[in-house]
């Protein structure tokens, strides 16, 4: 069977599936990426690039105690959220509000991927500015409690941060019928890249400060300096609302905690 025959089938069998099944299904899939992605990011930062002598920490600060104990217990949290969440794609497809395209080829999952990579920057940097208002930002002091940040901040919210991110794929889904393999692409290039930001680690010192390569170092500015930087991947977003921080040495991080 073709690769995207099989995800065909999948997303048939998720739209056919009870109400329970879609939920440990979602569950199942966000764990599974969540220990995949952010643990493998660990090796790789902590270890395997050090070794190779390949771009460079960030912030050398030490983690607070306990930060990556409560980093993974807001994680778990998210993770039973977005598996709960789930449901709400799955009665989508039920109600017949969405449809799943039913022969994507590959041009189309690939310029749908895109498309939900773009809307993903544009989704993350409103709620993000949400969050950073004076109503939200008590539910958003959580995911910046981690000065430093680390691979496995990249799902350390409080659970209203986790409902609103984890939303992203609903309107998309209301506005095209998109294929059951790109859907499910987005919480995995989401993660990966959510993981670029948080990883604490340059890798590609020699990129420029707007290269997609130093979301790293531009979403440390974000932690260590609370305002400005609100983008995702890209920073496009930050530049048509002035939000743009511009480029510094990797700042201490006493006195820079969010009020
Ligand atoms: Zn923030
Ligand atoms: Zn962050």
């Amino acid at each position: 069977m073709a690769p995207s025959q099989t995800f065909v089938a999948l997303g048939s069998g998720f739209a056919s599936a009870s109400a329970w099944a879609a939920m440990a299904w979602g569950l199942a899939f966000f764990a599974a990426i969540y220990v995949l992605l952010c643990g493998g990011n660990w090796l790789l930062t902590r270890h395997l690039l050090p070794a190779l002598r390949i771009g460079r920490r960030i912030d050398p600060e030490p983690l607070r105690d306990g930060q990556i104990r409560y980093e993974l217990l807001l994680s778990a949290l998210s993770i039973l959220i977005f598996g709960i969440g789930t449901i709400l794609p799955w009665a989508f497809l039920q109600l017949g509000w969405a449809r799943l395209a039913s022969d994507p080829g590959p041009v189309q999952v690939a310029v749908e991927m895109l498309a939900l990579l773009v809307w993903n920057d544009i989704h993350f940097y409103a709620n993000h500015r949400l969050l950073h208002t004076r109503w939200l930002r008590r539910f958003h002091v959580q995911h910046h409690r981690s000065l430093v940040t680390t691979p496995f901040s990249t799902y350390s919210f409080h659970p209203l941060e986790a409902i609103l991110l984890g939303n992203v794929i609903l309107l998309p889904m209301l506005l095209h019928d998109f294929s059951f393999a790109a859907l499910l692409s987005l919480p995995v290039m989401s993660l990966l890249l959510n993981n670029l930001g948080h990883s604490n680690y340059d890798f590609a010192p020699a990129a420029g400060h707007d290269h997609w390569l130093s979301a790293s170092r531009r979403h440390h500015l974000h932690h260590t300096r609370y305002h400005g930087n609100y983008g995702f991947l890209f920073n496009f977003m930050d530049g048509w609302f002035g939000t743009r921080l511009p480029e510094e040495p990797p700042p201490t991080t006493a006195g820079t905690a969010p009020e």
